[in-house]
């Protein structure tokens, strides 16, 4: 990502005058979109087991199933995603065998889920990694485990593998017809907005540099070992919005960049995203390597997929899928839960000395009902819904500009873009898969929820196609699959005054010492470093206990 764009060049401007009207071609080449014949795409709705789910909310109706099975065990893990994958790995690592990990789904990994076909794997969620900072050194110790770090140079760097670390080019931006290098616009942009994108990155590049009165950074990952100072704490209490409008930022160009932002990592616009986690993302990236700078990212077919799969392949004690757990008791000898067998709707008891649930707070307030009525409304708790399609194509007719890079972004548009999902395979083959991200930002998160479980396959097709034939007239005839997979809940949005207040502090407490809450929503931002620290805190605070 370029953070200094220099001044509009002349070359630039040419380009920028005969785009104007290559836009208006364009434009008038889909207004016919809709009306395109469709019928040689197969494809449905694919996704996770939503019935599964929905079951938590007749919680008296699962007690009434028959008992199959009982079982005991030292630990037990409810939830399969990153987080408790991790619990479960830090456990065995630790030399505590005796866990079970408990998951609702067919699959392992959560939103890290993908689908594989004949050209490519390919990420149905999360799909990449940025590298880490050298002090995260958990992370940096697993990414050696599965061969992302291949070794460590002179100076001590980690040298990354060149399979993994996202190849060039890397990031493409649609504006004015063209598609220009890197995401911050540039490509006809004025220079009084290009002198504000500049001034906003000098700020962030200040931020990554702060410490607090207490000498911690101000911002870090993971974000519970930020400083505590007020001075920069404060910037939780109001909107990113409030922010850039306080310091004078008020270019089109930067709004919108930052807004693309704000969607793409949280799911929420400038004004829902709380100042602090708006400046988090841009000032919490310090990784460094001997071969890739702060900014690089890794990334796989099958996206955080990879690291998903890693991580239960790191432990070798138990895991039982289409298993959804309910009804945490405290025992005599610990608690007992009760899970649902969604396949033979049959009852398995389970009786354990502690118990980790790495379950989002959506899900965990009905486990724990019983328990801690008070956790029964988890208002702060806001998660934004997504929608994600992976579109099998045989070609990609071009625009003008750079060519196809792993992340291509269209301005001002509903989605937040598509990655090439096999970007990393470098053989030259016309059949791509290509994984189109859309966070449903128009509306309430309630709202757009209902309506896009409402919505059928063939509306979400017609959007999307819409959408890229845009950039890509004429992409419908290449297209020969869709899969299209909503998040209900897709991620935890950190809205003003959640990341540093009480609720969010409150559900990391243990219940009694035999209850653990593992999750990345308890970090309030949702991203694989976080869910993979709350696993190990998880389990080092269950682990002390036993
Ligand atoms: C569209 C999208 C794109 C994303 N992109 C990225 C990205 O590029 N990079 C990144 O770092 N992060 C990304 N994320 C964030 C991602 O959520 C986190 O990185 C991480 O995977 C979250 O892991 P988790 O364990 O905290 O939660 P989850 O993935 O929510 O895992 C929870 C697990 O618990 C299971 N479960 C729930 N209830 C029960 C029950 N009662 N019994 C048994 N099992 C249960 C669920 O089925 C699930 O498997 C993205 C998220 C989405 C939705």
């Amino acid at each position: 990502m370029d953070n200094n764009p220099d001044l509009i060049s002349r070359r630039e401007f040419l380009v920028q005058a005969s785009a104007g009207a290559a836009v208006l071609l364009t434009g008038a080449a889909t207004l016919s979109c809709s009306s395109r014949s469709t019928s040689h795409i197969q494809g449905g709705m694919v996704g996770a087991n939503h019935q599964a789910g929905h079951k938590l909310r007749n919680i008296p109706a699962l007690y009434k199933l028959p008992i199959s099975e009982r079982l005991t065990t030292d630990v037990l893990i409810i939830g399969g995603g990153v987080s408790g994958l991790s619990a479960r790995r830090w456990l065995n690592q630790k030399g505590i065998r005796d866990v079970l990990l408990l998951e609702m789904d067919a699959k392992t990994g959560g939103n890290a889920a993908y689908g594989k076909n004949a050209i490519s794997a390919y990420p149905f969620g999360a799909h990449y990694l940025p590298i880490p900072d050298l002090r995260n050194k958990e992370l940096v110790r697993f990414l050696e485990e599965v061969g992302a770090i291949t070794g460590f140079d002179t100076k001590n760097l980690p040298i990354y593998s060149d399979y993994f670390l996202c190849h060039d080019p890397e990031e493409r931006l649609f504006i004015n017809g063209f598609w220009q290098e890197g995401l911050v616009p540039e490509m006809g942009v004025p220079t009084s907005d290009k002198q504000q994108i500049k001034q906003f990155f000098q700020l962030v590049d200040e931020y990554k540099q702060a410490k607090g009165a207490d000498g911690l950074d101000a911002f870090t990952i993971p974000l519970e070992r930020s400083s505590r100072d007020e001075k920069f704490r404060q910037l939780d209490t109001i909107s990113f919005a409030s922010y850039l409008t306080e310091k004078g930022f008020t270019s089109p160009f930067l709004q919108w960049y930052l807004t693309y932002s704000c969607r793409d990592d949280y799911g929420s616009t400038l004004e829902t995203t709380s100042a602090w986690a708006g400046i988090h993302y841009f000032a919490s990236r310090k990784g460094q390597a001997a071969n890739a700078n702060a900014s690089s990212v890794l990334t796989w077919p099958q996206g955080n997929g990879f690291l998903a799969d890693q991580l239960r392949a790191q432990a070798d004690s138990p895991i039982r899928q289409n298993l959804l757990g309910y009804g945490l008791q405290r025992s005599a000898t610990g608690v007992t839960v009760q899970a649902c067998d969604v396949a033979t709707n049959r009852t398995v008891v389970m009786e354990a000395r502690k118990v980790i649930v790495a379950t989002p707070q959506f899900i965990t307030k009905h486990l724990v009902q019983h328990l801690m009525p008070e956790r029964s409304t988890c208002t702060g708790f806001h998660y934004a819904p997504w929608v994600v399609a992976n579109l099998t194509i045989s070609g990609l007719p071009q625009g003008r500009g750079l060519p196809l890079c792993w992340d291509n972004v269209m301005y001002d548009t509903a989605s937040v873009g598509y990655i090439s999902a096999n970007h990393q395979d470098l053989r030259d083959n016309p059949n791509k898969v290509i994984t189109y991200y859309k966070p449903l930002t128009d509306e309430e998160p309630d709202v757009a929820r209902r309506r896009a479980y409402t919505t059928t396959y063939e509306q979400w097709l017609t959007q999307i196609l819409d959408e890229l034939e845009v950039a890509h007239s004429g992409i419908t005839a290449f297209v020969s699959q869709v899969d299209i997979w909503v998040w209900g809940h897709g991620m935890i949005s950190p809205s003003p005054g959640f990341i540093w207040g009480q609720e969010r502090q409150q559900a990391i407490q243990p219940i009694a010492d035999s209850i653990f809450f593992a999750h990345s929503d308890l970090s309030g931002i949702s991203i694989f470093e976080e869910a993979f620290y709350q696993g190990i805190r998880a389990a080092k605070e269950a682990m002390k206990a036993l």
